[in-house]
Protein backbone atom coordinates (compact mmCIF):
# COMPACT_ATOMS: atom_id res chain seq x y z
CA UNK A 1 0.00 0.00 0.00
CA UNK A 2 1.30 3.28 -0.86
CA UNK A 3 0.54 5.84 1.24
CA UNK A 4 1.03 9.62 0.25
CA UNK A 5 -2.48 10.71 0.94
CA UNK A 6 -4.78 8.58 3.23
CA UNK A 7 -7.95 10.50 1.71
CA UNK A 8 -7.92 8.88 -1.57
CA UNK A 9 -7.64 5.89 -3.30
CA UNK A 10 -7.08 4.34 -6.56
CA UNK A 11 -7.93 0.60 -7.39
CA UNK A 12 -7.00 -0.97 -10.91
CA UNK A 13 -8.53 -3.43 -11.97
CA UNK A 14 -7.74 -5.68 -15.29
CA UNK A 15 -10.38 -7.99 -17.06
CA UNK A 16 -8.06 -10.40 -18.62
CA UNK A 17 -10.47 -11.79 -21.44
CA UNK A 18 -8.38 -14.01 -23.75
CA UNK A 19 -8.88 -13.00 -27.39
CA UNK A 20 -10.61 -16.25 -27.68
CA UNK A 21 -13.23 -14.42 -25.28
CA UNK A 22 -13.32 -11.13 -27.43
CA UNK A 23 -13.51 -12.56 -30.66
CA UNK A 24 -16.33 -15.08 -29.71
CA UNK A 25 -18.15 -11.73 -29.59
CA UNK A 26 -17.72 -11.47 -33.76
CA UNK A 27 -18.83 -14.99 -33.59
CA UNK A 28 -14.88 -16.11 -34.74
CA UNK A 29 -13.73 -19.28 -33.28
CA UNK A 30 -10.06 -18.51 -32.00
CA UNK A 31 -7.74 -20.83 -30.24
CA UNK A 32 -7.09 -20.79 -26.17
CA UNK A 33 -3.97 -21.34 -26.62
CA UNK A 34 -1.26 -19.66 -27.98
CA UNK A 35 -3.34 -16.53 -26.66
CA UNK A 36 -1.33 -12.78 -27.09
CA UNK A 37 -3.91 -10.89 -24.50
CA UNK A 38 -1.51 -13.54 -21.86
CA UNK A 39 2.07 -12.47 -23.87
CA UNK A 40 1.83 -9.84 -25.50
CA UNK A 41 -0.72 -7.47 -23.82
CA UNK A 42 0.02 -8.72 -20.07
CA UNK A 43 3.88 -8.53 -20.38
CA UNK A 44 3.45 -4.73 -21.52
CA UNK A 45 0.81 -3.89 -19.02
CA UNK A 46 2.86 -5.83 -16.22
CA UNK A 47 5.57 -3.15 -17.11
CA UNK A 48 3.93 -0.25 -16.82
CA UNK A 49 2.71 -1.54 -13.02
CA UNK A 50 6.09 -1.94 -12.38
CA UNK A 51 6.73 1.85 -13.16
CA UNK A 52 4.32 2.62 -10.77
CA UNK A 53 4.81 -0.05 -7.85
CA UNK A 54 1.17 -0.81 -8.62
CA UNK A 55 -0.61 -4.22 -7.12
CA UNK A 56 -3.55 -4.69 -9.36
CA UNK A 57 -6.82 -6.90 -9.32
CA UNK A 58 -7.04 -9.63 -12.30
CA UNK A 59 -10.46 -10.78 -13.29
CA UNK A 60 -9.92 -13.94 -14.69
CA UNK A 61 -12.03 -16.47 -16.92
CA UNK A 62 -11.59 -20.29 -14.88
CA UNK A 63 -11.89 -21.85 -18.71
CA UNK A 64 -8.33 -20.29 -18.98
CA UNK A 65 -7.02 -22.18 -15.83
CA UNK A 66 -7.43 -25.43 -18.35
CA UNK A 67 -4.14 -24.43 -19.93
CA UNK A 68 -0.88 -25.07 -18.59
CA UNK A 69 0.72 -21.81 -19.29
CA UNK A 70 -1.70 -19.43 -17.97
CA UNK A 71 -1.79 -21.15 -14.71
CA UNK A 72 1.71 -20.46 -14.95
CA UNK A 73 1.72 -16.83 -15.59
CA UNK A 74 -1.23 -16.75 -13.37
CA UNK A 75 0.84 -18.05 -9.94
CA UNK A 76 3.41 -15.29 -11.34
CA UNK A 77 0.93 -12.47 -10.66
CA UNK A 78 0.19 -14.13 -7.13
CA UNK A 79 3.84 -14.21 -6.11
CA UNK A 80 4.26 -10.80 -7.32
CA UNK A 81 1.70 -9.37 -4.98
CA UNK A 82 -1.35 -8.92 -7.57
CA UNK A 83 -4.71 -10.12 -6.67
CA UNK A 84 -6.86 -12.74 -8.88
CA UNK A 85 -10.84 -12.02 -8.62
CA UNK A 86 -13.26 -14.25 -11.10
CA UNK A 87 -14.68 -13.25 -14.23
CA UNK A 88 -16.81 -16.42 -14.55
CA UNK A 89 -16.77 -19.80 -15.97
CA UNK A 90 -17.00 -19.11 -19.92
CA UNK A 91 -16.82 -15.49 -20.28
CA UNK A 92 -20.86 -15.25 -20.90
CA UNK A 93 -23.14 -12.43 -20.13
CA UNK A 94 -25.03 -13.18 -16.68
CA UNK A 95 -28.20 -11.09 -18.87
CA UNK A 96 -28.79 -14.32 -21.13
CA UNK A 97 -28.97 -16.86 -18.55
CA UNK A 98 -31.67 -18.08 -16.57
CA UNK A 99 -31.56 -18.56 -12.71
CA UNK A 100 -29.49 -21.86 -12.13
CA UNK A 101 -26.34 -20.73 -14.90
CA UNK A 102 -26.09 -17.61 -13.44
CA UNK A 103 -25.42 -19.70 -10.29
CA UNK A 104 -22.84 -21.56 -11.11
CA UNK A 105 -20.88 -18.89 -13.55
CA UNK A 106 -20.36 -17.22 -9.80
CA UNK A 107 -20.15 -20.39 -7.77
CA UNK A 108 -17.88 -22.50 -10.18
CA UNK A 109 -15.65 -19.70 -10.99
CA UNK A 110 -14.57 -19.05 -7.33
CA UNK A 111 -13.70 -22.67 -6.89
CA UNK A 112 -11.43 -23.26 -10.09
CA UNK A 113 -9.62 -20.31 -9.15
CA UNK A 114 -8.75 -21.13 -5.76
CA UNK A 115 -7.66 -24.68 -6.55
CA UNK A 116 -5.87 -24.13 -9.46
CA UNK A 117 -3.76 -21.04 -7.89
CA UNK A 118 -4.06 -21.85 -3.83
CA UNK A 119 -5.93 -18.91 -3.18
CA UNK A 120 -9.14 -17.48 -1.60
CA UNK A 121 -10.69 -15.57 -4.24
CA UNK A 122 -12.84 -12.27 -2.84
CA UNK A 123 -13.87 -10.83 -5.56
CA UNK A 124 -16.38 -11.22 -8.77
CA UNK A 125 -17.22 -9.33 -11.87
CA UNK A 126 -19.70 -10.45 -14.64
CA UNK A 127 -17.89 -10.45 -18.45
CA UNK A 128 -19.51 -7.21 -20.35
CA UNK A 129 -21.02 -5.30 -17.24
CA UNK A 130 -24.35 -7.71 -18.04
CA UNK A 131 -25.29 -7.56 -14.42
CA UNK A 132 -28.25 -9.26 -13.11
CA UNK A 133 -30.50 -7.74 -10.27
CA UNK A 134 -30.59 -11.27 -8.19
CA UNK A 135 -26.85 -11.44 -8.11
CA UNK A 136 -26.03 -10.39 -4.82
CA UNK A 137 -28.15 -13.15 -3.24
CA UNK A 138 -25.45 -15.85 -5.28
CA UNK A 139 -22.35 -14.01 -4.84
CA UNK A 140 -23.23 -13.90 -0.77
CA UNK A 141 -23.91 -17.57 -1.11
CA UNK A 142 -20.45 -18.13 -2.43
CA UNK A 143 -18.72 -16.31 -0.15
CA UNK A 144 -17.53 -13.27 -1.84
CA UNK A 145 -16.66 -10.13 -0.03
CA UNK A 146 -16.69 -8.21 -3.48
CA UNK A 147 -18.43 -7.04 -6.62
CA UNK A 148 -17.56 -5.03 -9.85
CA UNK A 149 -20.35 -5.78 -12.24
CA UNK A 150 -22.64 -2.50 -11.87
CA UNK A 151 -21.42 0.25 -14.02
CA UNK A 152 -23.57 3.31 -13.32
CA UNK A 153 -23.42 4.67 -16.79
CA UNK A 154 -25.35 7.05 -18.98
CA UNK A 155 -24.68 5.10 -22.29
CA UNK A 156 -26.52 1.73 -20.94
CA UNK A 157 -28.77 2.32 -24.45
CA UNK A 158 -25.58 2.77 -26.65
CA UNK A 159 -23.23 -0.16 -24.90
CA UNK A 160 -26.70 -2.29 -25.81
CA UNK A 161 -27.01 -0.95 -29.58
CA UNK A 162 -22.97 -1.81 -29.95
CA UNK A 163 -23.09 -5.23 -28.86
CA UNK A 164 -26.50 -6.45 -28.80
CA UNK A 165 -26.09 -7.65 -25.29
CA UNK A 166 -29.54 -7.47 -23.17
CA UNK A 167 -28.53 -4.90 -20.19
CA UNK A 168 -30.49 -3.28 -17.37
CA UNK A 169 -30.11 -0.38 -18.65
CA UNK A 170 -32.43 2.12 -16.57
CA UNK A 171 -31.26 0.54 -13.58
CA UNK A 172 -27.79 1.54 -14.88
CA UNK A 173 -28.50 4.89 -15.45
CA UNK A 174 -29.35 5.01 -11.41
CA UNK A 175 -26.80 2.86 -10.04
CA UNK A 176 -24.01 4.61 -7.66
CA UNK A 177 -21.13 5.15 -9.04
CA UNK A 178 -19.14 5.19 -5.82
CA UNK A 179 -18.45 2.21 -3.42
CA UNK A 180 -22.21 0.59 -1.79
CA UNK A 181 -23.75 -2.25 0.08
CA UNK A 182 -26.37 -3.39 -2.35
CA UNK A 183 -29.84 -4.74 -2.17
CA UNK A 184 -30.25 -8.42 -2.00
CA UNK A 185 -33.14 -8.01 -3.79
CA UNK A 186 -31.67 -5.49 -6.34
CA UNK A 187 -27.73 -5.33 -6.89
CA UNK A 188 -27.94 -1.83 -9.09
CA UNK A 189 -29.33 -0.27 -5.52
CA UNK A 190 -28.41 0.39 -2.27
CA UNK A 191 -29.41 -1.74 0.49
CA UNK A 192 -28.24 -4.25 3.14
CA UNK A 193 -26.60 -6.88 1.40
CA UNK A 194 -23.05 -9.12 3.24
CA UNK A 195 -21.39 -8.13 -0.12
CA UNK A 196 -19.79 -4.91 -0.94
CA UNK A 197 -20.22 -3.36 -4.75
CA UNK A 198 -17.11 -1.66 -6.13
CA UNK A 199 -18.44 -0.29 -9.48
CA UNK A 200 -15.88 0.83 -12.38
CA UNK A 201 -16.01 4.72 -11.82
CA UNK A 202 -17.45 6.57 -14.74
CA UNK A 203 -16.18 9.51 -16.13
CA UNK A 204 -17.28 12.50 -13.35
CA UNK A 205 -20.14 14.50 -13.96
CA UNK A 206 -21.35 12.84 -17.96
CA UNK A 207 -21.26 8.88 -16.28
CA UNK A 208 -19.80 7.96 -19.69
CA UNK A 209 -17.61 5.25 -19.38
CA UNK A 210 -13.91 6.29 -18.55
CA UNK A 211 -11.82 3.14 -18.70
CA UNK A 212 -9.23 2.51 -20.76
CA UNK A 213 -10.54 1.02 -24.00
CA UNK A 214 -12.48 3.77 -24.36
CA UNK A 215 -9.77 5.80 -24.11
CA UNK A 216 -8.11 4.05 -27.14
CA UNK A 217 -11.60 4.46 -28.93
CA UNK A 218 -12.00 8.26 -28.24
CA UNK A 219 -8.22 8.84 -28.52
CA UNK A 220 -6.11 11.75 -26.62
CA UNK A 221 -8.57 13.96 -26.54
CA UNK A 222 -10.91 12.23 -24.26
CA UNK A 223 -8.54 10.31 -22.20
CA UNK A 224 -7.33 14.58 -21.78
CA UNK A 225 -11.34 14.69 -20.59
CA UNK A 226 -11.70 11.67 -18.40
CA UNK A 227 -8.49 13.03 -16.72
CA UNK A 228 -9.90 16.21 -16.20
CA UNK A 229 -12.97 15.62 -15.21
CA UNK A 230 -11.66 13.48 -12.59
CA UNK A 231 -8.91 16.25 -11.01
CA UNK A 232 -12.07 18.72 -11.08
CA UNK A 233 -14.07 16.32 -9.60
CA UNK A 234 -11.41 14.59 -6.92
CA UNK A 235 -13.63 11.52 -6.05
CA UNK A 236 -12.29 9.91 -3.00
CA UNK A 237 -11.88 6.48 -4.57
CA UNK A 238 -11.49 5.72 -8.50
CA UNK A 239 -11.50 2.19 -9.63
CA UNK A 240 -10.37 2.10 -13.13
CA UNK A 241 -10.29 -0.54 -15.52
CA UNK A 242 -7.36 -1.77 -18.31
CA UNK A 243 -7.42 -4.72 -20.85
CA UNK A 244 -4.59 -6.56 -21.59
CA UNK A 245 -5.84 -6.53 -25.29
CA UNK A 246 -5.57 -3.19 -25.64
CA UNK A 247 -1.93 -3.45 -25.64
CA UNK A 248 -1.98 -6.00 -27.87
CA UNK A 249 -0.82 -5.48 -32.14
CA UNK A 250 -3.64 -4.42 -33.60
CA UNK A 251 -2.60 -7.04 -36.45
CA UNK A 252 -3.39 -9.54 -34.29
CA UNK A 253 -7.57 -8.75 -33.33
CA UNK A 254 -10.06 -8.86 -35.98
CA UNK A 255 -12.19 -6.44 -33.74
CA UNK A 256 -9.62 -3.64 -34.01
CA UNK A 257 -10.57 -3.13 -38.10
CA UNK A 258 -14.57 -2.92 -36.89
CA UNK A 259 -14.07 -0.75 -34.29
CA UNK A 260 -12.82 3.04 -34.58
CA UNK A 261 -9.60 3.61 -32.53
CA UNK A 262 -8.32 0.01 -31.86
CA UNK A 263 -5.82 0.27 -35.25
CA UNK A 264 -4.03 2.69 -32.83
CA UNK A 265 -0.12 1.44 -33.01
CA UNK A 266 0.66 -0.41 -30.09
CA UNK A 267 3.04 2.37 -29.04
CA UNK A 268 1.09 5.09 -28.94
CA UNK A 269 -1.20 2.78 -27.08
CA UNK A 270 1.22 2.12 -24.38
CA UNK A 271 1.94 5.71 -24.16
CA UNK A 272 -1.65 6.42 -23.28
CA UNK A 273 -1.63 3.83 -20.84
CA UNK A 274 1.50 5.11 -19.12
CA UNK A 275 0.10 8.56 -19.13
CA UNK A 276 -3.37 7.19 -17.54
CA UNK A 277 -1.52 5.05 -14.52
CA UNK A 278 1.08 7.95 -13.64
CA UNK A 279 -1.86 10.36 -13.67
CA UNK A 280 -3.82 7.71 -11.55
CA UNK A 281 -1.13 7.10 -9.31
CA UNK A 282 -0.23 11.05 -8.54
CA UNK A 283 -1.05 11.99 -4.53
CA UNK A 284 -3.54 9.01 -4.65
CA UNK A 285 -2.67 5.50 -2.60
CA UNK A 286 -3.05 2.40 -4.98
CA UNK A 287 -4.62 -0.64 -3.60
CA UNK A 288 -5.63 -3.96 -4.72
CA UNK A 289 -9.71 -4.39 -5.15
CA UNK A 290 -9.86 -6.49 -1.87
CA UNK A 291 -7.64 -3.61 0.43
CA UNK A 292 -9.91 -1.16 -0.89
CA UNK A 293 -13.06 -2.99 1.08
CA UNK A 294 -10.67 -3.28 4.11
CA UNK A 295 -10.23 0.89 3.97
CA UNK A 296 -14.17 1.25 3.57
CA UNK A 297 -14.84 -1.37 6.22
CA UNK A 298 -12.70 0.24 8.37
CA UNK A 299 -13.70 4.09 7.26
CA UNK A 300 -17.54 2.64 8.38
CA UNK A 301 -16.28 1.41 11.82
CA UNK A 302 -14.53 4.82 12.48
CA UNK A 303 -17.89 6.40 11.74
CA UNK A 304 -20.20 4.20 13.85
CA UNK A 305 -17.91 4.46 16.60
CA UNK A 306 -17.78 8.32 16.56
CA UNK A 307 -21.69 8.64 16.29
ZN1 LIG B 1 -14.52 -9.55 -19.94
Amino acid sequence: MRTQDRKHYTTIQVDLDGLWAIEQLIGKDVPIDPDPVFIMGLERLLRLFEENKIKATFFVVARDLGVGRKVELLKDLVARGHEIASHGVGHRYLSRLGKDEIKEEIVESKIVLEKALGIIVAGFKAPGFAATKEMSVFLEEAGYIYDSSVFGTSCGFLMEMVSGVPYMKTDMFFAPSVPYRPSRSNIFRAGDSDIMEIPVTPMPFFRTPAHFSYAVIGGSMYAGMVRASFRLASPEMINYLFHPLDLVDSSMVTMSGKVYGLDTKANRKIDMARKMLTFLCKGRTVVTTKELCEVIKESDRGASEAS
